[in-house]
């Protein structure tokens, strides 16, 4: 019998393989990884620097341990060139492998900035563990002493927790981005006020409104200029701008491709018995057919358990529910549901001060709560808003309870 083959080991592939196991324990299962094959939480990267751990202490378990926990053959530092979808065959280094169904979880890769500069090839990107191992090196080479100079491009999610971990740890961090105010595609302006505030106050420095245009070796120094005339000295650059969906299988197989990779309701691809999940994937999100990508952990795992029951036989759709994003800045701690794009048209944030904490709900055009942001977050008025979504006015917790009301109250006025 042909396998089930994963390509991918990061959280979507393994997801995949550990639903798969709990619902048939025997049916032949390879893991395909261009990576060290181990399993390690991936939103650890960006809040390990405080915590001063090393990669290594990262991976919780080996590629070997992950082969027999999951009863799977995991061929790591196997890099898939191609897939075949008339003959099922995936190509690796001259050789092939059969598969009788195919998930793709080959995840995302950093989008590179065109800097010009001798030095622009120094910046680093952080999206996998062996690039935080680098990245880790590069900040604890002795010649930085115990505070390294580290320059972030890009105030959003992934660049302010770098920037937060890394001042944690003792750094001298500088943000740069492009728009007024860190985390401004994401949260309420009210809270990336307050973010940019508590960030200044730990001590980063933001460059806002503007972009590095040019990096420069000046001997041990890498020299920053940017769009706005200012340059400046720094040890290293990382790079956390984004990522884009890796799509180089799909194109090459010829599955249907927007941002990332598309699937139907049930996780198939344009390609009978092929899959994709996790940052490759783009989801079909609501009942009009709309789709986008969701480079987050909690669609994987929805997506995933799905696609595990359609592999084993029972045709499965997979549900996407609104989940929070937590953004983890120890600083200045938010949970977040951004309002959805068609919401945004007509609508409007509304912001309020509950108990030392600030709560901004998105209400559409039509009075209907399509978003939040809270920092800082907690969880029983994070869940209390989630469960609120969707409504005029939900109250499920006093303090919440008296701000929903006002802000309704304010809303249908
Ligand atoms: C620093 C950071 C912090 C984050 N924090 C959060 C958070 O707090 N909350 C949250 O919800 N999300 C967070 N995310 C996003 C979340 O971690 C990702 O959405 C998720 O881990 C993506 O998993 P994946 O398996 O799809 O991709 P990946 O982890 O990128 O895995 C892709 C796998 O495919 C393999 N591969 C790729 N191409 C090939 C090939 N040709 N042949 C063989 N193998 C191949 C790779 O080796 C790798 O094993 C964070 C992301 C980053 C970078």
């Amino acid at each position: 019998m042909k396998p089930i083959v994963i390509i991918g080991a990061g959280m979507a592939g393994f997801t995949v393989a550990r639903e798969l196991r709990k619902l048939d324990k025997e049916i032949p299962l390879v893991i395909l990884t261009s990576d060290a094959g181990g399993f390690y939480s991936k939103p650890m990267l960006s809040n390990a620097f405080a915590q001063n751990k090393h990669a290594a202490q990262l991976i919780t378990q080996s590629a070997e341990q992950m082969a027999a926990q999951l009863n799977a053959t995991i061929l790591a530092a196997t890099h898939v060139q191609g897939v075949d979808t008339a003959s099922r065959s995936i190509a690796i280094d001259g050789t092939a492998i059969e598969y009788e169904k195919l998930v793709l979880a080959v995840g995302a890769q950093p989008i590179r900035l065109a800097i010009d500069g001798d030095g622009a090839d120094q910046v680093q990107s952080v999206n996998h563990v062996s690039d935080y191992a680098r990245f880790r090196d590069l900040v604890a080479l002795p010649k930085h002493g115990t505070s390294a100079r580290v320059t972030i491009l890009g105030a959003g999610l992934i660049g302010c927790e770098f920037a937060d971990d890394l001042r944690g740890a003792g750094h001298a961090v500088t943000l740069v981005d492009p728009s007024a105010l860190p985390l401004a595609a994401l949260a309420a302006p009210a809270l990336s006020r307050g973010l940019l505030a508590a960030l200044t106050a730990r001590g980063i420095v933001l460059h806002l409104s503007t972009t590095a245009t040019r990096i420069d070796r000046q001997g041990e120094n890498l020299q920053v200029t940017l769009a706005n005339g200012v340059t400046f000295d720094t040890d290293i650059i990382l790079s956390a701008v984004g990522l884009r969906p890796d799509l180089s299988i799909a194109t090459q197989a010829g599955l249907a491709t927007g941002r990332g990779i598309l699937i139907d309701a049930s996780g198939q691809t344009s390609a009978a018995d092929v899959y994709a999940v996790g940052d490759c994937a783009e989801y079909i999100v609501d009942a009009q057919g709309g789709t986008r990508i969701l480079p987050y952990i909690a669609p994987l795992m929805t997506a995933a358990r799905a696609i595990a029951r359609t592999l084993t036989g029972t045709p499965t759709t997979i549900d996407i529910k609104d989940a929070p994003v937590i953004v983890k800045t120890p600083s200045y701690p938010i949970a977040l549901v951004p309002p959805p794009l068609q919401a945004q048209a007509g609508g409007a944030w509304r912001d309020e001060e509950v108990d030392g904490r600030t709560i901004c709900r998105f209400y559409d055009a039509a009075g209907i709560l399509a978003g939040f942001c809270v920092a800082p977050q907690d969880a029983a008025i994070r869940s209390a808003l989630m469960a609120a979504l969707g409504s005029a006015a939900v109250a499920t917790t006093p303090s919440v309870a008296a701000t929903t009301a006002t802000a309704a109250a304010s809303t249908a006025g």
